[in-house]
């Protein structure tokens, strides 16, 4: 794919923001993904507490996301919630970010251009944030930090991306779409963020 001059000069801007509160006011006025732009409600700029060292990222917003502005405060988000709490983990304390900050329409995934212009400002929270843990969620997220791979392949190890530890896992909404109990992507998901709580 050739450079995408945009996504290199939404990389200068962020790289350009000293702190959170200068790299968020240009986030949620970002306007590059003219058909994001078109359906959004806002820009989803993600949970940030003070302090934590596990993040958790997701792929894209849905619609409770963008009504909300916070991400993962649909069905994802509660499931999310309750086995964090399993494993004795507090949301609160846990940043959660997606790698492309505004809602695709029909909750399609983000294309190859939005999330390639969106990455400067991701790559920017996550050198603000400082991470030692990162559990990306689902394929999209985990190709993110890892390149091409499949889930298969990459989760059930810790990856050392970038002096992170990086552990992949299943996408709350992949147990979700399995049913009552969430089978096993509900119990790998659980036995991964157990993992990344150990670490
Ligand atoms: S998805 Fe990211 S790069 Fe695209 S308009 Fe939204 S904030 Fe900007």
């Amino acid at each position: 794919m050739k450079p995408d001059p945009v996504a290199a000069q939404v990389r200068a801007t962020a790289q350009a923001a000293g702190d959170w509160t200068a790299l968020v006011e240009p986030m949620r006025g970002c306007t590059v993904c003219p058909e994001l732009v078109a359906h959004r409600t806002q820009v989803v700029v993600d949970d940030a507490p003070a302090g934590a060292r596990l993040l958790l990222m997701g792929e894209a917003p849905g619609a409770t996301e963008d009504e909300t502005g916070r991400p993962f405060v649909g069905r994802s988000g509660q499931l999310l919630d309750r086995l964090l709490a399993d494993v004795g983990l507090d949301r609160h304390r846990v940043a959660v970010l997606n790698t492309a900050k505004c809602r695709p329409p029909g909750n399609r995934p983000p294309t190859r251009v939005e999330s390639g212009r969106c990455r400067g400002w991701t790559e920017r929270q996550l050198d603000l944030l400082q991470p030692s843990v990162v559990v990306p969620l689902g394929l999209s997220a985990t190709r993110w930090f890892l390149g091409p791979t499949t889930l298969t392949a990459a989760r059930g190890r810790v990856h050392e991306v970038g002096g992170r530890s990086v552990l992949p896992t299943y996408h709350p909404s992949a147990a979700l779409r399995w049913g009552p109990g969430g089978g096993e992507p509900e119990r790998l998901l659980r036995e991964d963020l157990a993992a990344a709580a150990a670490l």
